[in-house]
């Protein structure tokens, strides 16, 4: 580990920790150079799933197009950001919790209508209707933009 205070390689752990939980190790590191002291902090790397779309092509799972197409759905519906945020929250869990390297935009879209589902029935029947025919979730927004109303012009 190199010593961020002047760049040299020659650096020691001083002392080791893990804290309360468990999950992160601490590391107190000494420059051996200029003798300035640093920490860093050791954790698990979690990974979500990368996303197979039915042509075989896989992407990165993306939170925000997650959330962008829960959004989408839930157009002007009663329903909190804080509810939004903690169906994501869910989805993603789920996904991590599965611990499965791949998952489908089928199964990734099943996820959403159970989410929706809960959250708002017309939210749910919108994205259901029209996720049902399209392949993935890009696809979905598209379709959702092109039919609903445009804004009102001033
Ligand atoms: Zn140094």
């Amino acid at each position: 580990m190199k010593c961020p205070f002047c760049g040299t390689e020659d650096t020691a752990v001083a002392d080791t920790r893990l804290n309360d939980e468990g999950d992160v190790v601490r590391r107190r590191r000494k420059c051996n150079a200029c003798d300035k002291r640093f920490t860093t902090y050791e954790r698990a790397e979690i990974q979500l799933p990368q996303v197979a779309k039915k042509n075989g092509l896989r992407t990165e799972f993306s939170r925000t197009k997650l959330r962008a197409s829960l959004e989408l759905a839930l157009r002007k519906r009663p329903v909190s950001i804080e509810s939004v945020d903690a169906a994501v929250a869910d989805i993603e869990e789920m996904l991590l919790s599965a611990g499965e390297r791949e998952v489908s935009t089928q199964q990734l879209g099943e996820l959403v209508m159970r989410e929706l589902k809960k959250l708002d029935k017309v939210a749910y029947i919108r994205f259901a209707s029209v996720y049902r025919n399209f392949e993935d979730v890009d696809a979905f927004s598209k379709a959702i933009r092109e039919v609903s109303p445009k804004p009102a012009k001033k």
